[in-house]
């Protein structure tokens, strides 16, 4: 639930009338839910099924009336959440500082060079970098340098074209404003000298006449712009149109493309190439491109001369330690919770268990949140070293789930067969009897059989993504061959899977495996 449900909780909620949401007594509700299969858990649903000694009180409570109540635990469960950017970036002022050293060439008219950003993910690169480009625009403002920074997240806008005309659609917004305050200026420059001719004394301007030309001609680009549709134009001219959109006027542009990794493993090099040649034809403005990629090794597959443009300085984002991400934390904490919510222990924890996770913020903050949440959930008034233990099984859940979710068909075949010999409580399953199973799976759903090769490369597919624990025994001068252990909950993923439209075929695969002790 939001908190600010709670915030909005009414100051009167002794109502009498029988004001539960369906209009039915909740006693009654109660009683019928009783009477049902017992699949229905009376916690969660926060309908409380033994006050009897209160019972005209709880036969006026909602659903909600309970859930309600609760003090909530969240101050502003916003500020834990990822697209929350924080003022205070504790233990990225170096590479913070890095970055404003290369800018502030921009602030001073110049072209900064280009920068690449590495660090996994949850290093604080984002953050860092909209920090950044925050305080440039406030600065460049301040003094009046025509400077401006464009962030694109390349995850979301991955392809050439998409890039360039995003861009291009932003770029010609800027112009638009911008003529449109010059348009302003001009016009009343021409009233004034209208009625005074010496107002444009000191101006470029001679006559009246001339203002009266500047202004058609604004007049003119302004129509003229057109902003590129998302799909249809030919790739040149979409980077043309962002060219001159760019050129339009004096100026030195930042362009930030984060998770820069992406588009290059999607789309290819060409957005990087046509980005770093630009400032050698651009007339009026400078480009500088900052890139941000979680993949330390991303650069070996560019182009040598977009590696050495683009690469001309670097920085980079050391995973936090745990003391690191304890601050962090504690800093968020501090506006996310109400004070003395926070048992001791859980900032710690939170903190040890995603530095293990390659110093990732991004999961700490997540596991504080969650451990919040769950707090909330079971209506206690503080977050407790549990909790924190419980959302760390959650996400891990979560990310299996979603993991196998995503699985391409064979390998959620393969994954299957291995499930249904563990249910049968076969440990140490090697791969001939996981092809075994599979085989049959497949021609049940009339899927296409794999070779036993390509089924021994898909379990140690599966291997890597942490799904099974593969490993290679030897068994003598039978040669070698691989125990199988599944490293996931067994009924969660089985249920993932048969929510798969094919898998989910599968009607009943018992007598396959059966037919493997009958051998
Ligand atoms: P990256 O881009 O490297 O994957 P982000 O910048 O998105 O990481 O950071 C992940 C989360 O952690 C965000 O919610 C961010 O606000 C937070 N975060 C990262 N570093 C810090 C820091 N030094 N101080 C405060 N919050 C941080
Ligand atoms: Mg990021």
């Amino acid at each position: 639930m939001d908190e600010t449900d709670h915030n909005e909780k009414p100051a009167d909620d002794e109502t009498t009338s029988t004001d539960t949401p369906d209009g039915t007594d909740s006693t009654v509700a109660t009683d019928r839910i009783d009477g049902f299969s017992g699949d229905v858990d009376l916690d969660d649903l926060g309908l409380d099924e033994e006050d009897d000694d209160s019972e005209t009180d709880e036969a006026s409570r909602g659903l909600f009336d309970d859930l309600l109540e609760g003090e909530p635990i969240f101050e502003n469960k916003e500020v834990l959440r990822p697209s929350y950017t924080p003022h205070k970036l504790p233990h990225r002022e170096e590479q913070i500082n890095s970055m404003a050293t290369i800018l502030v060439t921009a602030l001073r008219g110049d072209t900064p060079s280009n920068i690449l950003i590495y660090g996994k993910t949850g290093t604080g690169k984002t953050a860092s970098a909209k920090f950044v480009s925050e305080e440039l625009e406030t600065t460049s403002q301040k003094y009046e340098v025509p400077c401006e920074v464009q962030y694109i997240n390349c995850e979301v806008t991955d392809t050439q074209y998409r890039v360039l005309a995003q861009l291009a659609n932003k770029f010609i917004e800027q112009n638009e404003a911008y003529i449109e305050g010059r348009l302003e200026e001009l016009g009343e420059r021409r009233d004034a000298a209208a009625e005074d001719p010496t107002e444009l004394d000191g101006t470029d301007f001679g006559s009246v006449a001339a203002v009266e030309n500047e202004i058609a001609t604004l007049e003119d680009d302004l129509e003229e712009f057109a902003s590129v549709p998302m799909t249809g134009w030919p790739t040149d001219r979409v980077y043309s149109t962002f060219f001159d959109a760019v050129d339009y006027h004096e100026r030195v542009v930042v362009i930030m493309l984060d998770e820069i990794d992406k588009l290059v493993e999607k789309s290819g090099d060409d957005t990087l190439y046509n980005l770093s040649r630009m400032n050698s034809e651009l007339d009026n403005s400078r480009v500088s491109i900052m890139g941000i990629s979680n993949d330390l090794k991303f650069t070996d597959f560019l182009d040598p001369r977009v590696k050495s443009s683009l690469g001309e300085e670097e920085i980079v984002f050391p995973p936090y330690d745990a003391t690191q991400l304890r601050d962090i934390l504690q800093h968020r904490a501090e506006t996310a919770f109400k004070s003395d919510t926070l048992s001791e222990d859980v900032i710690p924890l939170c903190a040890a268990f995603a530095a293990q996770e390659h110093g990732d913020a991004r999961r700490a903050l997540d596991l504080l949140r969650t451990a919040g949440e769950l707090a909330e959930r079971d209506r206690t008034e503080t977050v407790e070293e549990t909790h924190v233990r419980k959302a760390q099984e959650k996400i891990e859940l979560d990310r299996v789930v979603e993991v196998v979710r995503t699985l391409p068909t064979q390998s959620k075949l393969v994954l299957y067969a291995t499930i249904l010999l563990e249910k049968n409580g076969v440990h140490n399953i090697n791969t001939g009897e996981v092809f075994n199973i599979y085989k049959r799976l497949c021609e049940e759903i009339d899927a296409d059989v794999l070779t036993q090769r390509r089924v021994t490369d898909l379990i140690s597919e599966l291997d890597m993504l942490g799904i099974v624990n593969a490993v290679v025994v030897s068994k003598g001068r039978y040669g070698r061959t691989k125990e199988i252990n599944l490293s996931v909950p067994l009924d969660e993923t089985e249920a993932v899977l048969l929510s798969d439209s094919r898998v989910g075929q599968v009607e009943d695969a018992q007598p396959f495996v059966q037919a493997r002790f009958d051998n």
